[in-house]
């Protein structure tokens, strides 16, 4: 559609330099293209017509026709208003006018035949519709609406510049009435008759004017195939390119290192998924291409292990590797339990980190330069330029939801030929999702928990029941357990939530006098923090009070009870990480959710259906249902780079796997577009990525 595409909409009859201005402004419509693609938002049927005697007050809209039998003007001042009787021989209506008055009174005919369209209110006993629609019926005339009336987002300042939904119903109208001719297809026939589509001109047409349900929902269909269509031929492309573009590491053998420790050292059986992801990224790392891969596994289900492992396998083939976690936190505790896996054995082991000292960053730095170093482990630190290595096999990115797409890049380009790169996360993330923002990823599930696991037994509390709660700390902590307790700590209302949390610190020492209670939030000195939390690791502490900073991957088995305090402001996702801090060890293990007795309908849902489920894709599904994918949290930062304009990633689950299938079945056969007939496709992909400047960045 390139000559609509380049059609200034200030020249569309019925827009002129005044309303386009605010049309860009508000909406970002500049040419004719874009306002077909701002699609209205709702419909209402505008076939049926009702008789009166059988409308009541619960009907969002109707439709009557009849005529206005009297008109008179009741009240004074501002009660002053204009009423009229409808009439359609099964009864009447009172029409009332508040506002333009006497620009209605001038308007106005008894007598004559309307079609009447409203939402219906009951005043006094009857039937009222507030400024209704009226439009003068004819013989002969066609109805301004007949089908489905659309409905199109308005700003109030389009509204106070006469630009209505009604206007932009007009607008649209008039694009049609000149230039349907002039949209050309955008899918290949082939797609189209395969997948039995609407051509586009047909889909945009009836997107705005749909006769009847049937027709508007195969447009629907046809948009929405499109739209996932081509991010889905994007990623797959790109995925492409780099299979064909980039060679991989091939670790071909398993060696020494690697076989001492699964005899050695390793502590327990691998569960039967933990082999089976194994085996899958042997596989990609023996293939000679570059693995790309994203591990998924619930909270506990032994991530850390299956890393260590391939990890190991690099080394055995010569090459270095490295971990990056999202907190210092993290990645302290995974050099430490790494360091203590690897007991013996002989590797080498460094923490990089924003607090590291100057000295020690000088030494870790000049053994990487010279391969002595063969596992570096770290924060964001690990990208800065200065961070080189002789030769990085293998990336591991943990809890990949803190880490933005750009950052995944930047460690490609640690090494000549790029590293594998493994990402792991523990928030699932909807398959939807997943298959739109890691498409290109190939996929490990780690869908079983380590044997002897007691899942975890969840409550909500209101806060008036403290007491209680307090009385199951102290069994816990007699019977020796430790507990966690969160406060929420959210940037904008910052400084009340600090306020709270050492409230709640002070509070739960007054309440426990005789435990060691500690403390941990971000603003903490990172040697604060590690002492803070090593008390806590080592058991001297029972009590940990803090904010989310402990809500990834921080794993102290010995803790059975997560209280969360003002639960109610935590997300889905959020709350079902902070559980996952217990249930490590062998105990029975407890999470309590504390909330204030208001709660939004949301909210209870959310609760519930923390209380019903500890499975994390279940949440992660609810979660994108409760919320809507933008919002989705901890996907945020590397969730989608674009928006949607009309597919929806938690309803249209069944089309955007056709859509990836349709374009799996081309790139199979062509896998870079190089064909003729996919010229279309091609062309398509570049302006979108205009559009998108962030399109590229998905892979
Ligand atoms: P996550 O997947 O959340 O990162 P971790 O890797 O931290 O989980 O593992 C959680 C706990 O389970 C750790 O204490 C780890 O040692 C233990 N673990 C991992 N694999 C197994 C296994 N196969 N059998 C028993 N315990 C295991
Ligand atoms: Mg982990």
């Amino acid at each position: 559609m390139s000559d609509l595409a380049t059609r200034n909409i200030m020249y569309l009859p019925g827009v002129g330099p005044k309303k386009a201005e605010i049309l860009k402004k508000e909406l970002q419509i500049t040419s004719f293209e874009d306002l077909l693609y701002h699609f209205p938002y709702k419909y209402v049927d505008r076939s049926r017509i009702y008789s009166i005697r059988e409308i009541n007050g619960e009907m969002p809209y109707i439709q009557v026709k009849g005529k206005i039998i009297a008109l008179r003007l009741v009240g004074d001042g501002r009660g002053k208003r204009m009423v009229g009787t409808f009439s359609d021989g099964t009864g009447t209506l009172d029409l009332v006018w508040f506002k333009g008055i006497k620009y209605f009174k001038e308007q106005i005919k008894p007598g004559q035949p309307y079609i009447l369209f409203g939402k219906p209110t009951v005043f006094n006993n009857t039937i009222n519709v507030v400024h209704p629609e009226l439009e003068k019926e004819q013989p002969g005339k066609v109805p301004f609406f007949q089908g489905l009336q659309p409905f199109y987002n308005t700003t109030e300042k389009m509204k106070n510049n006469y630009l209505t939904s009604r206007t932009i119903f007009k607008l649209v109208q008039n694009v049609f009435h000149n230039y349907q001719s002039a949209i050309p297809e955008t899918l290949p026939a082939s797609v189209i008759h395969k997948m039995k589509l609407m051509k586009l001109d047909e889909a945009l047409r009836y997107i705005h004017l749909p006769p009847d349900a049937q027709t508007l929902q195969k447009a629907t269909f046809r948009l929405k195939f499109e739209e996932l269509f081509y991010i889905q031929l994007n990623i797959l492309r790109l995925r492409n390119q780099r299979t064909y573009n980039i060679k991989g590491h091939v670790f071909e053998k398993i060696g020494t290192i690697f076989n001492q420790f699964y005899k050695q050292n390793l502590p327990f059986e691998l569960t039967d998924a933990q082999k089976r992801v194994i085996k899958e990224m042997r596989k990609d790392m023996g293939s000679g291409q570059q693995m790309n891969r994203l591990l998924q596994g619930d909270v506990g289900s032994g991530k850390t292990l299956v890393a260590l492992m391939i990890m190991l396998i690099a080394i055995d083939n010569k090459f270095q590797t490295c971990l990056m976690a999202p907190t210092e936190i993290l990645a302290s505790q995974h050099f430490e339990t790494i360091t203590e896996m690897l007991q013996g054995i002989n590797v080498n082991i460094e923490l990089l980190t924003g607090s590291t000292r100057k000295s020690d960053r000088d030494r870790i730095h000049a053994s990487l330069r010279d391969g002595t170093l063969d596992i570096l482990i770290g924060t964001h630190a690990l990208i800065e330029d200065t961070v080189q290595f002789k030769n990085l096999g293998l990336v591991v990115i943990d809890e990949q939801h803190r880490f933005g797409v750009a950052q995944r890049a930047r460690l490609w380009k640690k090494n000549i030929s790029p590293p594998h790169v493994l990402v792991m996360t523990a928030t699932p993330i909807p398959r939807t999702l997943a298959m739109t923002t890691y498409g290109d990823l190939d996929v490990s599930v780690i869908d079983e928990l380590p044997p002897g696991r007691k899942p975890v037994q969840t409550t909500h509390v209101y806060h008036n029941k403290r007491l209680g709660v307090n009385k199951f700390i102290q069994e816990q902590i007699n019977a020796g357990r430790q507990i966690y307790i969160v406060y929420p700590l959210i940037e904008e209302s910052e400084s009340m939530d600090f306020k709270n949390l050492t409230e709640g610190y002070e509070y739960i020492k007054e309440v426990f006098p005789n435990q060691k209670v500690s403390m941990v939030h971000g603003k903490m000195k990172p040697a604060e923090k590690d002492a803070a939390m090593q008390d806590f690791a080592s058991g001297k502490s029972k009590i940990l009070v803090s904010t989310t900073v402990i809500e990834v991957g921080v794993n102290v088995p010995n803790a059975s009870v997560m209280v969360i305090e003002s639960a109610e402001r935590f997300g889905l996702s959020q709350l079902h990480q902070l559980r996952g801090r217990v249930g490590r060890g062998a105990e029975q293990s407890y999470c309590i959710l504390m909330t204030g007795y208001k709660l939004s309908n949301e909210t209870r849902k959310r609760m519930e259906i923390m209380t019903r489920t500890n499975d994390g894709f279940e949440i992660a599904e609810a979660d994108m249902k409760l919320r809507g994918p933008g919002d989705l949290e901890g996907t945020q930062q590397s969730g989608l780079p674009f928006e949607l304009k009309i597919a929806n990633l938690a309803k249209d689950t069944r089309i955007l796997q056709m859509a990836r299938n349709a374009a799996q079945d081309i790139l199979s056969d062509d896998p870079l577009l190089e064909k003729s007939e996919n010229a279309i496709l091609l062309r398509q992909l570049k302006k979108l990525a205009q559009q998108k400047m962030n399109w590229a960045m998905i892979s």
